[in-house]
């Protein structure tokens, strides 16, 4: 696939409501931007020249079927991935070889694609720790920060919308309201950029809904985010910019309603889920 002829006109600034600026070279260098990265596994090239960037309270969406490269790209994004090569900056501020555990404090959460809770602890002890920046264990442990994590992590369940289940176990809230809880654990951190990676896998409609409003709802709070998902309406409807990948390469990038209508998108994505 020749990259060049086959993307769609990449505006250098997305902001909220997907409007195409001016240049990152007269104006900010945005919350998130990666140049020519390249994340390659032997001859499988994952991820194979993505550029891009994302402004500040902008909630920007990665579509692409399985297999693009959407997970490994979020991984280069946190560091737990190496990239073969590229760029990434966070505010302007290289962090291509920042170690992953400096990235909390630099204000980036994130959630995985499989929840990751702990199922002997409450909810709150799954939220607060990962809201101990210090990786001091446990909530009910004090330490000289310890009512300022006890407010964050409460601060964090209201966010999220699961503080009522504070008490609860895992296994006693739904399959949605355990997502909730992981994105509660990213928000612990206060994070200036959010990645989500398919945080409505598994749900029913309601649950999607619900958590379609709970990410519209952090973003008038001005929160940032990377969303990563299949549901091509809730992308559509929600997203600032959708920027849609196949086999690695960046295809389309910008306007939502655009990017779905682009053909290689289509034939690559929409039209292999109507089959
Ligand atoms: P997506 O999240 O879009 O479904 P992934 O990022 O998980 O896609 O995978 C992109 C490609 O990279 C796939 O071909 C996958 O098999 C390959 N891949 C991902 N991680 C690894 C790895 N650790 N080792 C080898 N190949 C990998
Ligand atoms: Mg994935």
């Amino acid at each position: 696939m020749s990259q060049g002829s086959e993307i769609t006109a990449v505006p250098a600034f997305h902001g909220p409501g997907g409007t195409a600026g001016s240049t990152p070279e007269t104006t900010s260098m945005g919350v998130l931007r990666a140049v020519s990265l390249c994340i390659h596994f032997g001859g499988v090239k994952a991820v194979d020249q993505v550029s891009f960037q994302v402004e500040a309270g902008c909630l920007f969406g990665v579509l692409g079927p399985n297999g693009s490269g959407k997970s490994t790209l979020l991984a280069a994004i946190t560091r737990l991935q190496r990239p073969t090569s590229g760029r990434i900056y966070l505010h302007g501020e290289d962090i291509t070889k920042l170690p992953p555990n400096k990235l909390a404090r630099r204000g980036v959460g994130r959630t995985f694609q499989t929840p990751r809770l702990v199922p002997t602890m409450d909810v709150k002890a799954n939220v607060a720790l990962a809201a101990d920046r210090r990786s001091r264990p446990l909530w009910d442990r004090p330490t000289k920060s310890g009512k300022g994590r006890v407010d964050d992590v409460h601060a964090a369940m209201t966010r999220a919308g699961i503080a009522d289940a504070a008490d609860l176990f895992p296994e006693e809230i739904s399959y949605g309201n355990r997502r909730r809880v992981e994105i509660a654990r990213a928000l612990a951190h206060d994070p200036s950029l959010l990645l989500l990676d398919e945080p409505t896998a598994g749900m029913n409609r309601q649950e999607r809904d619900e958590i379609s409003e709970l990410l519209d709802s952090l973003r008038k709070q001005g929160l940032t985010q990377v969303l990563v998902e299949h549901d091509v309406p809730m992308m559509v409807e929600l997203c600032d910019v959708i920027l849609a990948m196949v086999q690695g390469q960046v295809v389309a990038v910008g306007n939502p309603k655009e990017v779905i209508a682009n053909e290689t998108v289509r034939k690559a994505y929409l039209g292999r889920k109507r089959k």
